[in-house]
């Protein structure tokens, strides 16, 4: 490889040696035989595979050693990298280039020099929770899970576990404690889990948590912890054999604000386009560093695996001299939870509220495949688009099978910098068992690019009382069976089937017409506005109002 002239040097020091670190290491050695690559990490392991650990703590992954991807020895037979483990960098020295190193099993502190240094030091958990008497431990380390499963193999059958944090990692822990027979309390400072999912997407979340019989506790914090016991905020206490601390990790930029590196708003290491940071001879990347946010280029904190992987590598490559400049964010993650996929990427609705920037809301439930082909299962799609450019601003999906496939074809959409109404062009495979002539990601390009030339009209489930309030007429185009089966209290009744010939019987005025999941109801607003009438349709139908006033009241929308 070509190195560049003005490239910065030739020993690199690397900071935290699992995804960012280790990306950037191997990167390294493949641009470069000469550069000396020095690791440090303060685990015992490196480059062990975190995003597996909830799933060994389950069962599902067997073996302990399967998620040891590496060991310092293979990664110095292989890559020539010198990886030091149980070593903790205590401190950066900027102006002579070099760290100090305390080697946690001889004791022993060193400084080592560096030409470039990278830190990719991950993210941290924050403050402990108050009180003891119930072991309490992260999910973040294999030491972690190691501690975790030594409780449940002491703990009798009917062990009880309280997971603090309804987010990623806490739901992953949940179902695998539940997969181990836990009986388990899930306490969520928040309305709803997964806080980052729109309420009526939240709502499938929460019924398969109730399903499998999950003491859910939302709007809860734990105020202390004592002899056996987890007391909440809520006034109860909940006895516990251990306690899962999954709060919210923020990024561990202790080792940089002490260094004097910039710190950007989001307290996350700043960093430019190539990962460097305010000394131009040190490098930050993965969970501590901050990033560009893609909808509206501001900073950001995503802490997600592949970008700590892709910036690792871009570190790498900009002190090759072959850097070009990173991508923002767009924040696309999936989660599993029982029999659900959860995915999304962009911003969310509420997030767009909060921040005051309009948009448009498409809900659809399409099925993941041919419904005639077996097994096909439905999902919520939610997208959310802005009205004026038709930029596709974030998405929402939550399912079964499918789930992931459709949140990275509209993933890739909005990086290419795709419209909403583009997405129904989209060529997509297709046969029965894998997916419908019109793919779920094509359906919600056909209503943003009906909503784009007028073609239809919608209004959201939050919008629905006060639009009924003002005067409007609810109308249900669903069957009579389907109507007795549930519907929106004082809706009228006429089945789609019939509505052409009895469109005279509906009064004047506004009309809001709803079927189940919003494409009958499209049918028949189509067929009421060329009769003259004014009428709206209920994006996502039934399906989605029952979700969202289910889950929590429309008011919270707005919170962010
Ligand atoms: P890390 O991979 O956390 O590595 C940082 C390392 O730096 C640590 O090993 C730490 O010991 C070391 N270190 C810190 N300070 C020092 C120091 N001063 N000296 C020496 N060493 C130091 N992301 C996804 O995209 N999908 C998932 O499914 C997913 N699942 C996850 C499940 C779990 C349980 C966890 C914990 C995370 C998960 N993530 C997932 C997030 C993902 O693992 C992180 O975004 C990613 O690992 C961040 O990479 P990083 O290099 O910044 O930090």
């Amino acid at each position: 490889m070509q190195k560049a002239p003005d490239a910065p040097g030739r020993r690199v020091v690397i900071v935290g040696g699992v995804a960012g670190g280790m990306s950037a290491a191997t990167r390294l050695r493949r641009l470069d035989e000469e550069v000396e690559i020095v690791v440090f990490e303060r685990g015992e392991y490196v480059s062990f595979a975190n995003c597996g650990l909830p799933y060994y703590v389950g069962g599902v992954i067997r073996e302990r050693e399967d998620l040891l991807l590496q060991t310092a020895e293979g990664l110095a037979a292989r890559f020539r990298i010198d990886v030091r483990t149980s070593s903790v960098v205590t401190s950066i020295d900027c102006s002579s280039r070099t760290v100090s190193v305390l080697d946690e099993t001889t004791g022993r502190r060193y400084s080592e020099p560096f030409d470039s240094l990278i830190l990719a030091v991950g993210a941290t958990s924050g403050a402990s929770l108050p009180g003891e008497g119930v072991p309490v431990r992260t999910l973040r380390t294999v030491d972690d899970v190691d501690a975790i499963d030594a409780l449940l193999d002491i703990t009798p059958t009917g062990a009880r576990a309280v997971v603090v944090g309804g987010g990623f990692i806490g739901l992953e822990a949940v179902e695998n404690l539940f997969r181990r027979g836990v009986n388990v309390t899930l306490v969520q400072r928040g309305d709803r889990p997964l806080s980052p999912l729109d309420p009526e997407m939240a709502a499938p979340v929460i019924e398969a948590l109730e399903l499998h019989e999950v003491d859910l506790r939302l709007n809860t914090t734990v105020t202390r912890i004592c002899a056996g016991r987890v007391e909440l905020s809520d006034g109860d206490a909940v006895e516990a054999d251990m306690v899962i601390d999954a709060r919210g990790v923020r990024p561990d930029a202790a080792l940089a604000m002490d260094a004097g590196l910039a710190i950007g708003p989001t307290g996350g290491i700043a960093v430019d386009a190539f990962q460097r940071t305010s000394d131009p001879f040190i490098y930050a990347v993965g969970d501590a560093a901050e990033k560009v946010d893609a909808v509206d280029g501001a900073a950001s904190l995503v802490t997600m695996a592949g970008l700590a992987n892709r910036h690792g590598r871009a570190a790498a490559d900009a002190i090759c001299g072959i850097g070009r400049p990173s991508r923002p964010a767009l924040g696309t993650a999936v989660v599993g939870l029982f029999d659900l996929t959860i995915a999304m990427v962009g911003w969310s609705e509420h997030r767009l509220r909060a921040a005051g920037r309009p948009h448009r809301v498409v809900h659809t439930h399409p099925a993941s495949h041919a419904t005639y082909y077996p097994g096909a299962e439905t999902m919520a799609m939610k997208l959310l688009i802005d009205p004026a450019s038709d930029e596709i601003l974030g998405a929402q999906i939550v399912g079964g099978a499918g789930v992931d496939k459709r949140i990275d074809v509209l993933a890739t959409a909005m990086a290419a910098g795709l419209e909403a109404s583009a997405l129904a062009e989209l060529e997509l495979a297709y046969a029965p068992q894998y997916g419908s002539a019109k793919d779920p990601v094509n359906l919600a390009g056909y209503v943003a690019g009906n909503l784009v030339s007028g073609t239809t009209r919608s209004i959201q489930w939050h919008e629905l009382e006060d639009a009924r309030t003002a005067g409007a007429l609810l109308v249900d185009v669903r069957s009579r069976g389907e109507h007795a089966a549930g519907s929106i209290p004082g809706a009228v009744n006429l089945p789609l089937d019939e509505l052409r010939a009895r469109a005279h019987e509906l009064p004047e005025g506004r009309i809001i017409v709803h079927c189940q999941v919003g494409q009958r109801g499209h049918t028949a607003a189509r067929l009421l506005s060329q009769l003259g009438r004014d009428v709206v349709n209920l994006d996502g139908g039934y399906a989605t109002w029952i979700a969202g006033t289910r889950t929590v009241r429309a008011p919270q929308m707005s919170a962010a």
